[in-house]
């Protein structure tokens, strides 16, 4: 088969990595991809936004596959502009992917379909926001309803916070996501992220894992796109895993099919495992980056193969297989990050520093005059399994001494809930 992998992410080299495994492969291509992808696949320029360019190599190149890595293309449709052109794709729907792109969208369908989830309200100016607010009290979330980065949710602990939250929003911090906001309850328990993989009737648990969104050590600082992920996730024991399916997953596949917008492709719950059961945060409609990572590392069947039998709407007669170990990987960001990081730093050792177990994705980096350079905030991704995670972590922390970037920096504690109950 000849694939195309649409990204350049952590995310997608774990990606590339585990399709270019694949017996059924016949030739791998990437857009726009990163210097690490390019060990697997032949990148090319194209814009991934750009959908009719897409399609057109799709058709000289005889692609028999797309898979879109990022949310931004499946929200703006890119999967009806290919299934329009006959090209295989794997990925949701414009329709489908509203479970990522309106927050709004997604707490309706939990309502109609009795979904645990936060309660909520849905609003589209700021007095009525701010009157809510008033009456529910502290602490509460304010979320930007539309795509924001993973910027646009504010957990308040005081209502001058969420008040303040609600300002930013309609003064339009976050443009277009921000003309309508969900204003929901606060939370509390432990934090999981549940993957299934979907073929628009039937979904498949697909692994599990818990990230670090905190910039630094002992989860403090400002957000991120993630600095570090583990799978699997300790807190989703079987029981959990089974009431998630049930509550939370199949109401969503029936709803959305009855929604005329059957769900197909990645489907990312973020959980709260609070103490009445799991309840969702948020759906995303793709694979977490850099949760992905972890789960390429520990999936024992061929991606191509379960990516196909999703495409084909074939998943009611496929099982999947893990390896029975976890893994986890840490992420190495530029100085600076999640602010403006500083490009352009040379990286050293890499190649050396992966080895058995151990395989080091690429997320923002270039070459430059034949060395490998910082190219964006979240640079490389150091990924290992082991026995138990205490032994993943121990493999990732050892590769990423060796590897020579005095301008990079790392969380040193990434696991650390998961090595304390291995330890207790
Ligand atoms: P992501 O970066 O995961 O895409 P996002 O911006 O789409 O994030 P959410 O995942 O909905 O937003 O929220 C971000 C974080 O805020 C969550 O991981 C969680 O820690 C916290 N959060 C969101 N909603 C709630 C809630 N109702 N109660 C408590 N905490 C919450």
């Amino acid at each position: 088969m000849n694939v195309l992998l649409l990204g350049s992410g952590g995310r997608e080299h774990a990606l590339a990595w585990k399709i270019g495994a694949s017996p059924l492969l016949t030739k791998l291509y990437a857009a726009p991809g990163n210097p690490g992808i390019g060990a697997e696949a032949e990148l090319v320029k194209l814009d991934i936004n750009d959908h009719a360019a897409v399609t057109a190599f799709c058709r000289e190149k005889k692609i028999d596959l797309v898979v879109v890595g990022p949310e931004g293309p499946l929200v703006a449709g890119i999967a009806d502009d290919l299934r329009a052109e006959n090209i295989r794709v794997f990925g949701p729907s414009k329709a489908a992917a509203r479970l990522e792109g309106s927050k709004g969208f997604t707490k309706d369908l939990c309502a109609r379909y009795n979904i645990p989830t936060a309660a909520y309200g849905r609003f589209n100016d700021l007095a009525s926001a701010k009157a809510y607010v008033d009456q529910t009290g502290a602490p509460i979330v304010i979320k930007a309803d539309g795509l924001a980065a993973g910027k646009g949710v504010t957990v308040a602990m005081t209502s001058d916070e969420a008040r303040a939250a609600l300002d930013a929003c309609f003064e339009g911090s976050f443009g277009a996501a921000g003309a309508e906001v969900v204003v929901e309850e606060f939370m509390t328990g432990e934090e999981a992220s549940f993957f299934c993989l979907c073929d628009g009737t039937t979904a498949l648990p697909f692994g599990t894992a818990q990230d670090h969104k905190r910039v630094g050590d002992g989860d403090v600082g400002p957000n991120t796109g993630g600095m570090g992920a583990y799978s699997p996730a300790p807190v989703m024991t079987p029981e959990i895993i089974e009431r998630t399916m049930r509550e939370i997953i199949e109401p969503t596949m029936r709803g959305m099919a009855e929604l005329g917008a059957p769900f197909a492709g990645i489907l990312f719950a973020g959980l709260m495992i609070t103490d009445k059961g799991p309840k969702l945060i948020e759906y995303n409609t793709r694979f977490g980056d850099p949760e992905c990572q972890v789960l390429m590392m520990r999936l024992k069947d061929d991606l191509l193969v379960l990516l196909n039998a999703a495409v084909d709407g074939q998943l009611a007669h496929t099982s999947i297989r893990w390896r029975d170990e976890a893994a986890l990987t840490v992420v190495m960001a530029a100085r600076g990050y999640p602010g403006t990081p500083e490009k352009g730093s040379v990286i050293r050792g890499v190649e050396q520093a992966a080895g058995e177990g151990v395989q080091i994705f690429h997320a923002g980096t270039a070459i430059n005059g034949g060395a490998l350079v910082a190219n964006g905030g979240r640079v490389l991704n150091v990924t290992a399994s082991g026995a138990t995670v205490g032994e993943a972590q121990k493999r990732a922390y050892a590769a990423l001494d060796r590897i020579d970037w005095p301008d990079g920096f790392c969380r040193r504690d990434i696991g650390w809930q998961a090595v304390a109950r291995e330890r207790a």
